[in-house]
């Protein structure tokens, strides 16, 4: 959480070379990168995802990667999704009351973003083609949030892309200060949009910092959405956005169909069993592959009890 004295510290060791290199060679860390983390391979993140399909739940499966540097790299995380979406396509269950439960997430920076040259345009060209895979496979893809010096682009490529797959999600992050006026623009019909808090290390220039103010700015924007025209994703593990969900739903008559939940892997997954049963959408995010680090320590810089479990775990060993 964003009350987390650690967090800018933790986010900041992220991004660190140095920090990834010593922490992914601890011998210890592997058995806790498995708490959030499905697997290594897409025989492992299939298997999560068929057991958590098999609970009544829906998926969005995450190729772990991001900050990409070398075109081939792109381009093997493009081929990497094609062959998950076509496993995804020979499963059965797809979709309820017109959602897919099928559904792909993916990270611009993955796809090319952040390459030194070109990125825009093969971020771009490498998500058309991933659309055009998901399309075929009958699954939905919802393109993540990064950091907010990539907002303008990734929205931008959302609406572009929009004219072709008119399923494909977008994501906005609370802490953000603009992203009540995204929440206007984006809750027109059909658009899907996935509300988070936000989880990097951002600026005060640009972001909400303490908490109660990132809390509020969720709830603000949680009203657009359920009273706008679109599907709003509501990717929170936090009780009180959880309770509100429900509260907005009754008052606005949306029908079970008509929004979801939408938790990580490995986390409150009693909870996200309890709302499944009781007739609400919940969607998981499933993270896969060998590029975990960054994933792992933003998850870690969330909450202090993760963290501290898991330095106590590094001393001890
Ligand atoms: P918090 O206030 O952080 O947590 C509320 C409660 O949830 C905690 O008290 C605890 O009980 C539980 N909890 C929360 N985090 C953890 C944890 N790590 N371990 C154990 N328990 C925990 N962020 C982006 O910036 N871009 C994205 O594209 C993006 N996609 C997401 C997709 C999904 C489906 C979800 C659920 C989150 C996504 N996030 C993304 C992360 C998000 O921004 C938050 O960082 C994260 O969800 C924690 O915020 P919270 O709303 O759960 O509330």
């Amino acid at each position: 959480a964003l009350g987390n004295p650690l967090r800018p510290a933790i986010l900041a060791a992220a991004r660190s070379p140095r920090m990834k290199s010593a922490i992914t060679r601890a011998p210890v860390t592997r058995s806790i990168v498995t708490r959030f983390v499905a697997g290594q391979d897409r025989p492992a993140a299939l298997a999560a995802a068929r057991t958590i399909l098999d609970s009544g739940r829906s998926i969005s499966i995450d190729h772990l990667g991001e900050d990409t540097a070398e075109p081939e790299q792109a381009r093997a995380a493009l081929a990497e999704y094609r062959a998950l979406l076509s496993e995804l396509a020979d499963q059965p269950e797809a979709t309820v009351g017109g959602v897919r439960r099928l559904e792909v997430s993916v990270k611009l920076s993955a796809l090319g973003l952040a390459l030194p040259r070109d990125g825009l345009r093969v971020a771009r060209e490498h998500a058309h083609a991933l659309c055009t895979a998901a399309q075929a496979a009958g699954v939905w893809v919802t393109v993540d949030a990064e950091d907010h010096t990539t907002t303008d682009e990734t929205l931008a490529v959302v609406t572009e892309l929009r004219a072709d797959f008119h399923w494909l999600g977008a994501v906005l992050q609370a802490y953000l200060r603009r992203t009540e006026g995204d929440c206007r623009d984006l809750a027109v019909a059909g658009s899907r949009i996935r509300l988070c808090k936000g989880a990097y290390n951002e600026p005060e220039s640009v972001a909400y910092q303490r908490r109660s103010e990132v809390d509020a700015s969720y709830l603000r924007c949680l009203e657009i959405l359920m009273r706008g025209r679109g599907y709003p994703m509501v990717a929170s593990h936090d009780p009180v956005v959880i309770e509100q969900t429900q509260d907005l739903v009754g008052q606005v008559g949306r029908g079970p169909a008509e929004f979801e939940h939408q938790m990580l892997y490995g986390i409150r997954d009693v909870e996200q069993a309890r709302l499944a049963a009781e007739g609400d959408q919940v969607r998981v995010y499933v993270p896969y592959g060998a590029q975990w680090y960054g994933y792992f320590m933003r998850r870690l810089a969330e909450r202090p009890a993760n963290l501290t479990f898991f330095l106590r775990s590094l001393v001890t060993h």
